[in-house]
């Protein structure tokens, strides 16, 4: 069951965490400029656009704000779709992935199948800062992590757990898993399990002097094969930016932008002088183009069978996003007030 009790108990343990964490790699704040700031994020990312803003506001480093605002959601027990309580891997693990891009720098960082830490997306940061490498994964990731003083904490939360414990009991009817009465099972998992359940935070940031910082975080697609990596932690498919140009990143179905590299898409589509909103349905077509090809991605209208939305926010500040499919939205700071806003789609339904 849910239990008030626990959840402040992770709440308390992950809230200390969280501090020391996010120092790790953090940089001193600057004057601020006199440039208007833009901060984005994706649909659950309200608390990530006023907490980045805040700390553009003070003169933080675009991407150390960024990383902060996505830090609010990876520590939220509540949310399934990043860090801690994020749903795990179909053996019940929790395995995450994250990335950054620094603009000022042309710096990026990631880990990918990282276990038992809160913030990847900070560790993803001293990647880029404390080696000559990228890309991190798996034990080395969390050994690396380990190394730089992050702590360890058990990411699955007991909701997390009771989901993946009924899917695993129902999902295949010829194995020797036996489900709980019908009757029994709370209603948080049954809505939970009603849709393939995805979910990710991307956030990009322009600061006062027109720097970006971008970063995308995630635990995958639930109940993923062990050692699946998405999109989320590979430069160029599930963020990218230049920082003369804009910043982009996204959510969905990782495969399909590691197929079309699809956030450097929409980068270079801006670089070529669209509007983010144009960059962004431009890059929808091309995955709806290119991944009907494969029958097993392919509806029976002949659309592409999985959604993928972007998010992205040129040099000059304006932004957009936009998905294959109807219902994606995105969180925006300019500045003065933070909202949720509706995001184009390629298709009507
Ligand atoms: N893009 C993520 C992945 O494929 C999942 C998601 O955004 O829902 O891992």
């Amino acid at each position: 069951m849910r239990s008030a009790f626990n959840r402040r108990r992770f709440m308390g343990t992950t809230a200390a965490a969280s501090l020391g964490t996010l120092a790790i790699g953090a940089s001193a704040p600057k004057p601020v400029g006199d440039k208007r700031p833009i901060v984005i994020a994706s649909g659950n990312g309200l608390r990530a656009v006023e907490k980045a803003m805040d700390l553009v506001h003070k003169g933080s480093d675009p991407l150390d704000a960024a990383i902060e605002g996505v830090a609010i959601v990876e520590a939220d027990p509540n949310d399934h779709s990043v860090g801690l309580g994020g749903l795990p891997n179909e053996e019940g693990v929790v395995e995450l992935d994250a990335a950054v891009m620094h603009g000022p720098t042309h710096g990026g960082g990631s880990v990918a199948s990282i276990r038992n830490i809160v913030h990847p997306a900070a560790v993803a940061r001293v990647v880029m800062q404390r080696t000559r490498h990228c890309l991190l994964v798996g034990e080395g990731a969390l050994k690396f992590a380990r190394a730089h003083g992050f702590p360890e904490v058990n990411l699955l939360t007991d909701e997390a757990r009771q989901i993946w414990l009924h899917w695993k009991e129902t999902h295949d009817s010829n194995d020797d898993w036996l489900p709980a009465p019908k009757e029994t099972v709370a209603a948080f998992i049954r809505e939970t399990l009603a849709h393939r359940i995805t979910g990710t935070i991307h956030c990009s940031a322009l600061d006062t002097h027109g720097d970006l910082g971008c970063t995308t975080t995630t635990s995958g697609l639930a109940f993923k094969i062990p050692g699946r990596v998405g999109d989320s932690p590979i430069l160029g498919a599930g963020l990218y930016l230049d920082n003369e140009v804009g910043s982009a990143g996204s959510t969905g179905l990782g495969e399909a932008n590691l197929l079309n590299l699809a956030s450097y898409l929409v980068v270079e589509g801006m670089r070529r002088g669209l509007h983010p909103k144009d960059a962004i349905m431009e890059t929808c077509k091309r995955i709806a183009t290119t991944s009907v090809r494969d029958p097993g991605r392919r509806r029976s209208d002949g659309k592409t069978s999985f959604g993928v939305s972007f998010y992205a926010v040129n040099k000059k500040g304006e932004y957009a996003g936009g998905s294959i499919y109807p219902g994606g939205s995105m969180a925006v700071h300019d500045g003065e007030t933070a909202r949720v806003i509706g995001c184009d789609a390629l298709y009507d339904k």
